[in-house]
């Protein structure tokens, strides 16, 4: 049986190009005449002898000293270990995030769990950014210290106060960039250069090692192990879903994390479905590319226009001139030709006086939104081709206690939209009503980030106010 064409042919094909076709060989598919790969549906596999059933036992989760992921033949056993459409995603994703290997979980809190369960244990501890997804952040606060693992936080775009809170102890800093729902940027390659200069003085078992959640950007927008960062963790169902149907996780690393991280799964059994594998290896990640080019352009769009509203206090997106960190947007967050990719998400803060009535103004808009909006939905989750809005204060992030919402730059009168594939002007018409229906009256804070001076409305865009 003739393989397809190996991609090690010479040319340099593009990720574009290879985010769609992937390995085009690789041992882990079987299936030479198809040209999608078919959704494998078999949680035990058949052995042709006792000794290969041995063997594949044997290989599992040993690729330290032979770390052939992409050329070996995998034995296939049982799902739980492994199985082709995983495997398939898992190369594909390490390709995409410029990885030396990726594993699979569950969900995006799998793969998060599955990170510290390979790094930590009993005394270890983490320095995180103070604000996380509120998952994460529950996660950290209520369930490491159970295990003894001490968690500090710090505002990691402080450097100092992140060198200083390093402890001998501390094996892992965590946190997002651009950070969920802030918007907010941390500089990846800061954060990467402080490990390495603590490590310079460490034995091997006691490294401090850096992870980013790269769930917000994804790899179309950042490549954070390129800028020095260890691991990438991510949520699948989000961005790289990018449909909305299914749900996954990802941890992305260096090679010698592959067996622990296959083992952990392996034990506490949190792996991805072969049928959620499938659309994200098939729908997901092929189209990433097309689909955050246009859906940062619509961000772009949805946001100069909320910028120039009278009811809306201030905008984050990497893509506005005005944005706080707009030099650090543009070094670190780049497609994969090197263009600006400032991503898919905008927070915005409705004005009001007091805290009190910004958040009800942010609640009447969203809920507002939940009855009357076509373009649009009041749903978590992000990412997706469907534009959806959020108030993070009481739904994602509630789990983090309103006067630390408010240190981490979280405004109760803040509001998350994930822009999708919808006619821009579309989605502005819908704000717009929503904002105009919210009882907020035109008057300004005033008192915080300075607002930039209104620019002339662009030639057919509709403005906001
Ligand atoms: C959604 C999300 C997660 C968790 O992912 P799940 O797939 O829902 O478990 C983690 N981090 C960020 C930034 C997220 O937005």
């Amino acid at each position: 049986m003739k393989n397809k064409p190996s991609l090690k042919n010479g040319h340099r094909y593009a990720q574009e190009t290879k985010l769609i076709w992937g390995e085009a060989y690789t041992p882990k598919w079987d299936y030479s005449h198809h040209v999608i790969p078919p959704i494998s549906s078999s949680s035990t596999f058949r052995l042709d002898s006792s000794q290969r059933g041995a063997r594949g036992f044997v290989e599992f989760a040993h690729h330290a000293e032979d770390f052939r992921v992409h050329t070996k033949e995998p034995i296939y056993i049982y799902d739980r270990l492994g199985e082709p459409n995983k495997d398939l995603l898992e190369e594909n994703l390490a390709m995409a995030e410029g990885s030396e290997c990726a594993v699979t979980f569950a969900s995006g809190m799998g793969a998060v769990s599955a990170l510290c369960g390979i790094l930590l244990g009993s005394g270890s501890e983490i320095v995180a950014h103070r604000t996380l997804y509120g998952c994460t952040y529950s996660l950290f606060k209520n369930w490491m210290p159970r295990y003894r693992v001490k968690v500090t936080w710090v505002d990691f775009t402080d450097l100092k106060a992140l060198a200083d809170a390093i402890s001998p102890q501390t094996r892992l800093l965590y946190f997002e960039t651009p950070v969920n729902p802030t918007l907010e940027l941390i500089d990846l390659g800061a954060v990467a250069e402080i490990a390495r200069s603590h490590n310079r003085h460490r034995k091997p078992e006691n490294m401090i090692h850096t992870a980013v959640d790269n769930t917000f950007a994804t790899p179309f927008c950042q490549r954070p192990i390129e800028a020095g960062i260890d691991f990438v963790v991510e949520s699948l169902t989000k961005g790289l879903c990018g449909f909305g149907t299914d749900v996954g996780g990802v941890v992305a690393g260096p090679s010698w994390s592959y067996d622990r991280l296959l083992m952990y799964r392996k034990d506490f059994g949190g792996i991805l479905s072969p049928k959620a594998a499938w659309p994200i290896l098939v729908y997901g990640l092929p189209s990433l590319a097309v689909r955050f080019r246009q859906q940062m352009q619509n961000a772009q769009v949805v946001a100069e226009a909320l910028e120039r509203d009278d009811r809306v206090h201030s905008v984050r997106f990497p893509g506005l001139d005005n944005f706080p960190q707009r030099s650090l947007a543009h070094v670190q967050m780049r497609d994969y030709d090197g263009r600006f990719a400032p991503g898919t998400m905008v927070y915005f803060t409705v004005v009001g006086t007091t805290a009190a009535e910004r958040h009800a103004h942010a609640k009447a808009v969203v809920d507002f939104i939940a009855e009357h909006s076509y373009s649009m939905t009041l749903a978590v989750s992000l990412g997706s081709i469907r534009t959806l809005i959020e108030h993070p204060g009481s739904m994602t992030h509630s789990s983090i206690p309103p006067e630390r919402q408010l240190e981490g730059g979280m405004d109760p009168g803040g509001i998350r939209l994930s822009v999708g594939l919808e006619n821009p002007d579309d989605i502005i018409h819908d704000l717009r009503e929503a904002l105009e229906h919210a009882g907020i009256s035109k008057q300004k804070r005033g008192n915080e980030q300075s607002r930039k001076p209104r620019k002339a409305v662009r030639r057919g865009r509709p403005a906001l106010s």
